[in-house]
């Protein structure tokens, strides 16, 4: 055990961390072991992120180690591509399996402990149908019948398995089923299955096995296996502990433990592997990287960075009550992480032109500005500055309300780092609509040399026409619009109809162009955004990561 680790009782402990704790202090174990256990039928989304860092953490605060387990007893829904995605987004956020595991790899194993049970007289093979059996079950407040096939003596029941296993019966023939109380109050002891047929090509086992554990027969042996000391999981398996339990202390393996904590769902999102790949097979949205899908995929894609996402978990935390976390919260972290590391640049989404008319034709001057107010060791970058500019279309109004203090006719702004402008003039296209304003600039305006004694409001961004370039900008709103999409039965209703606008023409500074995908930026007053994979040198593509709020004013109060 590192005791260094285990003493530091400084930060508050979550109930886990207590658990785990007073495990170690008592001397039960002497050191902790971990696992997060995925199927791998689909991609992780942000709940599988709250799991993740609770079980890593706890290894890493505790001295232990966590292994990555894939619970891949299901061959129909499970894929290697699946796999891949899971190991790539653990580590991408930041966590090393000790050991990457799955549970075929136990498959003889299961069934040999399997025939151990059925020897003990503990398990059968029942043919009674589906139906049968759940009509068999009873109910919460009265007992269960006996099924006709529960006293078959056990070598008889050991044939029947191995015909099972050799392929001999069709799916769904009989199962395997634990014989323990059919009277138990806890339904799930209720003579629970361990094996079902199912002739079915698996990612891993190819076609070797046309029999396949349930998950209460796999799950706690595979724990036992690994010598996982604490196996957490989500709340709905708490009345599997009686079985979980049951079985390790039948087959007389290392006692794994089994705990429960509560989902973290998210709002305006849905955290099922299911619901997800429907959005992915119909084509509502591109995969299951698209930046609007709450995966780690998604979220990598649309520019969130791990520390972020493992901020979040850390502040939604872990409980024993359901939880839906607010949107709001994991922006909040980006936004923090982000407004520390990002470099500030222009970029101007919708262009309007703007003719300086007193500034001479083919002259240009390059002036400073900040890469980061927020980090010093960013340095300056110089924009240049030129007779024609780019301003935001909304940055100017031609009736403009009272405290308005962007641009509108005979009105003044700065331009950041550079010049207040005066506005002249509006030329209007045959149609009517704007196509650029002249303005003039004060010279004796410039930033931080100011001797103009002019006082202006307001701030706002520009680009020099000639030097900016041309990018794709996607702007993402969030992909439902229900709080709570699952009030919705087909979460396809749920989606909100705006949760993508792509500005195809956006134009930006000189110093964004040829960047690659993954990198972060502010666009001044504008957000945070990532460059995606589709980027090229010819076509740059930004996609906001999120919205900056109110952080710009600060920034804008020095011009
Ligand atoms: P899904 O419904 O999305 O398939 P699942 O629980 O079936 O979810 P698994 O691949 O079995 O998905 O989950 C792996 C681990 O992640 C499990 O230990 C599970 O308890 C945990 N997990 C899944 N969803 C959440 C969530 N929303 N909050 C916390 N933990 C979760
Ligand atoms: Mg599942």
């Amino acid at each position: 055990m590192n005791t260094e680790k285990t003493t530091d009782t400084s930060e508050h402990l979550n109930f886990l961390e207590e658990i785990v704790e007073a495990d170690l202090a008592s001397g039960k174990y002497k050191s902790i072991l971990t696992r997060f256990p995925p199927e791998p039928n689909g991609y992780l989304h942000i709940g599988h992120a709250s799991s993740i860092c609770l079980n890593f953490d706890l290894g890493l605060k505790f001295g232990g180690a966590t292994n990555l387990r894939f619970d891949d007893t299901n061959p129909v829904t499970e894929d290697t591509e699946y796999v891949d995605s899971i190991i790539a987004d653990v580590r991408w956020l930041g966590f090393d399996p000790a050991q990457i595991l799955y549970t075929s790899d136990y498959f003889p194993q299961l069934y040999e402990w399997a025939k151990v049970l059925i020897g003990k007289g503990k398990a059968y093979v029942d043919f009674s149908s589906a139906e049968e059996i759940a009509a068999m079950k009873g109910t919460p407040t009265e007992p269960g019948k006996e099924s006709p096939y529960r006293n078959t003596p056990p070598e008889e029941n050991l044939a029947l398995f191995e015909k099972m296993k050799s392929g001999e019966f069709p799916d769904g023939h009989c199962v395997l089923r634990a014989k323990i109380d059919m009277a138990s109050p806890n339904m799930i002891m209720r003579d629970p299955l361990l094996y079902r047929i199912k002739h079915a090509h698996h990612h891993r086992t190819g076609d070797t096995w046309s029999i396949y554990p349930m998950y209460d027969w796999a799950h706690g042996q595979s724990d036992s296996i690994e010598h996982i000391t604490h196996s957490i999981c989500t709340l709905e398996f708490a009345p599997h502990r009686e079985l979980y339990d049951w079985c390790i202390e039948q087959l007389g393996i290392f006692p794994s433990r089994q705990y429960e904590f509560a989902r973290r769902n998210l709002s305006y999102a849905v955290t099922s592997k299911r619901k997800l790949k429907l959005l992915v097979e119909e084509g509502h949205v591109s995969g299951w990287d698209d930046p609007r899908m709450p995966t780690i995929s998604g979220y990598r894609r649309r520019g969130y960075t791990p520390e972020s996402i493992r901020e979040f978990c850390r502040r939604i935390g872990i409980g024993k009550r359901e939880n839906v976390a607010d949107m709001s919260v994991l922006e909040f972290c980006i936004r923090e992480d982000l407004n520390k590391r990002a470099l500030r640049r222009f970029a101007v989404l919708r262009p309007l032109k703007v003719v300086i008319t007193n500034y001479p034709e083919g002259q240009e001057e390059w002036l400073p500005t900040e890469n980061n107010p927020e980090d010093p060791d960013a340095g300056v970058r110089n924009l240049p500055f030129s007779r024609e500019l780019y301003i935001e279309q909304d940055d100017f109004m031609e009736n403009p309300p009272p405290k308005y203090f962007r641009l509108s006719p005979g009105g003044m702004v700065r331009l950041k780092s550079a010049f207040i402008i005066q506005c002249d003039e509006v030329i209007k296209d045959d149609s009517g609509n704007i196509a650029e304003l002249h303005c003039r600039y004060i010279p004796e305006s410039r930033s931080g040399q100011d001797t103009s004694g002019l006082k202006v409001k307001g701030v706002i961004h520009w680009l020099s026409a000639a030097h900016s370039k041309t990018a794709e900008v996607r702007l993402y709103d969030r992909l439902f619009q229900l709080e709570d999409p699952t009030e919705e039965k087909d979460v396809v209703k749920a989606l909100n109809p705006h949760s993508l606008e792509t500005i195809p023409e956006a134009r930006i500074e000189p110093a964004l162009a040829d960047i690659e995908p993954g990198r972060h930026f502010q666009f001044t007053r504008l957000g945070y955004f990532c460059v995606d994979p589709d980027s090229k040198s010819e076509k740059p593509v930004f996609n906001r990561t999120v919205t900056l709020k109110d952080t710009w004013a600060k920034e804008m109060k020095h011009g």
